[in-house]
């Protein structure tokens, strides 16, 4: 139940329909007793600036941004905070009291918390993806201090994009000796799209990896994908996308509604329920 006084936030996106934010969103609002509301927000690019304007006239708090607009509405903000800046993508919006729409991007601190627990060097990581997701993955893999991080992406010239904005720690590898970039490996992360639709196979031959390395999908459409399924068979440790997902809708709920929420096993089962 919800009153005349609710606070309101929601995802925008095109299409918004496949976001599992709503549910995450509704799980905490029912479980806190919050008056508030969290709502899918289905908005096409052509409309974007329009919708954006009328958050703070509608009394929003704020809301997600998803694909793909996390870039595009950037300049479309008040504030917009250094890490957003960083990264060149929003992925949290927050109403300030003052009625102004300031931007920050969490997926730096949601990769961060899921990963960091199962960390154990940090001399080499290997992020397969030059996208949005993968420039937020090597800003935090930056600030988490590992001293190497090579990208490897099917088209060269996005890889060669985040070499220079992230500097000289940052290199890359082609796509097509994928399997020999692997060696002596402490980390690999898919920051790619393979898997979302359908858990497709990931061509990849992992023997090169050690096994002592983590391997993290940051997709999330199946609990499981077909990578770490393969890694976890020859004993890699492996850290699902999900707890990316759950950490970084922490601070936009903190901010919008009140009360930090926690990420448990509860929400983890909640969100994988029909
Ligand atoms: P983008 O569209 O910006 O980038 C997609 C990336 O995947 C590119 O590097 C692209 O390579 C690569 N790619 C796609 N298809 C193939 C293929 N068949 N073979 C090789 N490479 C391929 O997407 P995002 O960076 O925004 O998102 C990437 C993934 O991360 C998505 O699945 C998204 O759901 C997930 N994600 C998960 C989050 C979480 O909280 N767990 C948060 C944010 C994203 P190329 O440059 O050559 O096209």
């Amino acid at each position: 139940m919800i009153s005349g006084k609710a606070k309101i936030a929601g995802v925008i996106g095109w299409p918004v329909a496949h976001s599992l934010s709503p549910k995450m969103h509704q799980f905490w609002l029912n479980y806190y007793g919050v008056d508030g509301a969290y709502i899918p927000l289905p908005v096409k690019p052509e409309d974007l600036a329009h919708v954006i304007k009328a958050l703070p006239m509608m009394g929003f708090r704020g809301a997600n941004v998803t694909v793909p607009h996390k870039e595009t509405v950037v300049p479309l903000l008040d504030i917009v905070d250094a890490e957003a800046t960083k990264v060149g993508a929003v992925n949290t919006i927050i109403v300030t009291p003052d009625g102004k729409l300031k931007g920050t991007n969490t997926d730096t601190y949601g990769f961060t918390k899921n990963v960091r627990p199962h960390l154990k060097a940090k001399n080499k990581a290997v992020i397969l993806g030059a996208g949005g997701a993968a420039r937020a993955v090597c800003q935090a893999l930056l600030k988490e201090g590992f001293a190497r991080i090579v990208i490897v992406n099917r088209t060269p010239e996005r890889a060669a994009a985040l070499l220079k904005q992230f500097g000289e720690k940052v290199s890359a590898e082609p796509w097509e000796t994928r399997a020999r970039a692997l060696e002596a490996t402490d980390l690999l992360v898919n920051a790619t799209s393979i898997g979302l639709v359908g858990n497709q196979a990931f061509d990849l031959d992992l023997s090169a990896l050690p096994t002592q390395a983590v391997v993290n999908d940051i997709v999330y459409a199946a609990s499981f994908t077909s990578l770490l399924e393969k890694a976890r068979a020859r004993g890699n440790t492996i850290v699902s996308g999900m707890g990316m997902l759950q950490h970084q809708a922490v601070p936009g709920f903190e901010a919008w509604y009140g009360i930090k929420p926690q990420v448990t096993d509860e929400l983890t089962r909640h969100m994988l329920s029909d």
